[in-house]
Parts: C-alpha cells; structure tokens; sequence
C-alpha cells in the first residue's frame, strides 16, 4: 500500500498518545522513543488539547515503531497499554470528541454497547480528519472495527499484524462500554498488504 496518502493526525491525538505513552513506559522512556522517532519537538512539550493538524500519519507510526523496538519481544504487550491508557484519556479528557458525554448504555444489549462505542471511535476518528475512513462491520459472524486509513501502520511493512496500540484502544473501548474484558484481535493490518486493519472482536455474550 505505498499509494496510501499520508494524512495529518490532529493536536488532541498526538497529545492522547504522548500522556499515554508517558504513563504507561515514564518520562525517560518516552523521551528516549521521540528521539529515535525524530520526534525531538515534543520532548517535555506535548501538543495542545485542539483539532489542529500535529504530525503526518508516517511520524506517528514511527513513534508506534519506536516503542515496539524500544521493548523488544515486550513491545506488543506495552503498546496494547499504551492504547487503553490512551482510550481512558479520550474518556477523561474528550468526551465530547467521542459524543460520550452524558451517554447512559446500562440499559442496552451488551452487542449494542459494543457497537455505541465503535461507532462512537470511528465517528471522533473521522471529525478529527475528514480524510479517514473507519468504520463497524456487524454483517459477520463477530463484530469487526475497520479502518483504511490507520496511522500506525502507515509506510510500514510486515508479515504479522502490528496494530497494537489501536488494538488496545479498540479493547478498552469495549471495557468502557461492557465492564467486560473481550479478546480483539488485529485480523487484517494495512502493513501486511491487507485492504484495511480490522480488528475483531471476541464472541459476545448477551
Ligand atoms: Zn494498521
């Protein structure tokens, strides 16, 4: 997928990832990731909370990139961290973003609560950049969020799946909603020449 355009990512996700990242590995070992990411700028100075463009897609999977190299064999397992810090982050701090504010879903089916919150995911994805395409699947067997566009693989190559951060996002979005763990698994990724990263979810228990 080299023809793939490199999109911007905005201020408030690059600010989501960086507190994060810092949470999960501390201060040192982010600082030592942004570096190797040539990501210097961001030492110590972490983009503001708005929806200005902040980095091309291609610096933001360099970063992702950095971790996993960073932790070696330890990587998939930290960035997975990274990602549901960074969804507790969106809860905490954009909610609006996420159209989570004041929502209620006690009530529903857990299928249903599953499916808020993708489309809920997807739809804070596409307001923050116009040009991204993600998306639930609900017509298979298992629920299965998309996205053709994603950051963290862009001009990147690989033979498994490497997603991870997003499939962490995607897992806590899940407990969010459930109060439940549910396996998500990255089926598709875009670096492996996939049509799309799609992340599965485990079967649901009404
Ligand atoms: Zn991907």
């Amino acid at each position: 997928m080299a023809d793939r355009k490199d999109t911007m990512i905005v201020n408030a996700l690059v600010r989501q990832a960086l507190t994060s990242a810092q949470e999960v590995m501390g201060e040192n070992g982010l600082n030592a990731v942004l570096h190797t990411s040539e990501l210097d700028r961001f030492i110590g100075n972490f983009p503001p909370n708005n929806l200005d463009p902040a980095i091309q897609a291609s610096q933001y999977a360099k970063l992702n990139e950095a971790i996993e190299a960073f932790y070696g064999r330890g990587g998939k397992g930290m960035l997975r961290r990274i990602g549901k810090a960074s969804f507790q982050y969106a809860v905490r701090e954009q909610a609006a973003l996420l159209g989570l504010a004041g929502v209620a879903l006690k009530l529903l089916p857990e299928k249903q609560k599953i499916k808020f919150i993708l489309n809920s995911m997807a739809g804070a994805l596409k307001k923050s950049n116009p040009d991204v395409e993600a998306w639930l699947d609900d017509s298979g067997e298992r629920l299965a969020y998309h996205e053709s566009t994603c950051a963290v693989c862009q001009d990147r190559h690989s033979e498994t799946a490497i997603c991870h951060l997003y499939a962490g996002s995607v897992s806590e979005a899940i407990r969010w909603a459930t109060g439940k763990e549910y396996e998500v698994t990255e089926t598709h990724c875009l670096a492996k020449g996939d049509p799309y990263c799609r992340f599965e979810v485990g079967d649901v228990r009404e």
